[in-house]
């Protein structure tokens, strides 16, 4: 298998505060050079230009003595741990200054040729001139592939969108609109982003190379007995006409991506799908609970849960939880799933108009085993929960319910559920939680 490289932009990905800011605080300008870098990381500023104009300010101060604050600078220390761990093939690409940030890198243990940056002239201990400022896309034009970029301003967008596997940080700050548009996931903690990171380099070794002695496979999220569970909210719920996506709707004074969320407090690896308005989603999500991992489907047009899963299975668990966005669980019966270990899928009573149904059958030990899922005749209802084994679902981008087809068979338990397609759905499905579960 082709061994990845790892990318990371420096500023708020590496460090926990932003450089020029705190270079700026030596000479009192740290709110223009803030205001400067806010408006640069949103793209409202090209780079290029806002990056000559903070240089100027700072010209002032002596190379030696921005050498000096940069180095001591705080850093996301397991990240840069990682980072040492795997320096062979990992990589800095930022627009800040060779002549700044050496001695930092120095200190984090990278070495000079795996360090994309700008470039000055020193006299006298002052800067001279600019002789290059990197442009992190056109530096990333040959770089050879595969590669996972990690960054958070509009100008991570290019070698995000550009990598294979890339990912908006935003332990520090929101992540860019430009890099959420381009990622294949979002991270909010440094602890998820460096579980992600050896779940993904344990998967790429080099050929040859012994897994333990690539990485530590324990810490990242496929130990065994592990489980993860994949939201999917990706789609418009166009049915329900409210212009929102359905998991931002509010259910008796919440809304109903946090109410699944209670529900899976005690799980660590919680992901969710996202697409159509991701932004919302995220910053909603974020209010609550920071450690989710944001996985992109960017093509939620044109595929369907399937699709979304697979998508959320990457790098995952043992066992996988596939849950709909817009389907409300009874906690009981979504506890039954969640603290078994078993194969499961769940079934209720038909109620919703073109339901997908499931014809069972009870085996000798009276389980109910599914025999077939169908448009036409079955006397339960497919609800788009189920938990199975990651490693035997099949390649698809239909609906969940394809995917297992192919693992039938396969053992159904009842639960009560509310799916929210439409108006009326969304009435019941209120009254439901106000009556305490009950009809
Ligand atoms: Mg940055």
């Amino acid at each position: 298998m082709e061994q990845y490289s790892f990318l990371f932009d420096l500023d708020a990905t590496i460090t926990k505060v932003e450089i020029l800011p705190t270079i700026a605080q030596v000479i009192g300008k740290q709110d223009e050079m803030r205001e400067l870098t806010e408006r640069t990381m949103k793209g409202e500023v090209p780079f290029a230009e806002s990056f000559m104009k903070r240089v100027e300010i700072l010209g002032v101060i002596p190379v030696s003595r921005v050498s000096e604050i940069v180095r001591d600078i705080p850093v996301h220390e397991e990240l840069c741990a990682w980072i040492r761990e795997h320096k062979d093939r990992c990589y800095v690409v930022t627009g800040n200054l060779d002549i700044w940030i050496g001695a930092l890198m120095e200190r984090l243990g990278i070495e000079k040729d795996h360090v994309f940056c700008s470039h000055a002239e020193v006299e006298n201990d002052k800067i001279a001139g600019l002789t290059e400022i990197c442009d992190k896309g056109k530096v990333l034009e040959d770089f050879p592939h595969p590669f996972v970029a990690v960054g958070d301003g509009d100008n991570d967008a290019g070698m995000v969108g550009a990598a294979d596997i890339g990912i908006g940080f935003g332990a520090v700050r929101d992540v860019a609109y430009s890099v959420l548009n381009n990622a294949d996931y979002a991270i909010y903690t440094e602890n998820k982003l460096c579980r992600l990171l050896k779940e993904i380099a344990s998967k790429t070794c080099a050929e040859g190379q012994a897994e333990a002695a690539c990485c530590d496979k324990a810490e990242g999220f496929g130990a065994p007995g592990s489980k993860t569970i994949v939201i999917s909210c990706a789609g418009m719920g166009t049915r329900l006409g409210i212009g929102t996506t359905k998991a931002l709707i509010d259910v008796d004074g919440k809304p109903l991506i946090i109410r699944q969320l209670e529900l899976l407090k005690d799980f660590e690896d919680v992901r969710i799908v996202v697409g159509y308005q991701a932004e919302r989603v995220i910053s909603l999500v974020n209010e609550y609970r920071r450690d989710v991992l944001y996985v992109f489907n960017h093509n939620y047009k044109g595929t369907g849960t399937g699709a979304s899963f697979k998508l959320g299975c990457r790098y995952a668990g043992e066992l996988v939880v596939a849950l709909d966005g817009d389907l409300l669980v009874h906690p009981d019966d979504l506890r039954a799933v969640l603290t078994s270990d078993k194969e499961l899928v769940g079934g209720c009573t038909p109620s919703t108009d073109n339901p997908v149904l499931i014809h069972a059958e009870e085996d000798s030990e009276g389980r109910k085993m599914i025999v077939y899922f169908s448009r036409e005749s079955g006397e339960y209802e497919w609800t788009g929960l189920a938990q199975i084994r990651r490693d035997r679902l099949p390649e698809g981008t239909g609906h969940v319910y394809q995917l297992l087809e192919p693992l039938i068979p396969l053992e159904m338990i009842e639960i009560r559920t509310k799916e929210i397609d439409t108006m009326a759905d969304y009435e019941h499905a209120v009254n439901w939680i106000r009556n305490g579960y009950h009809d």
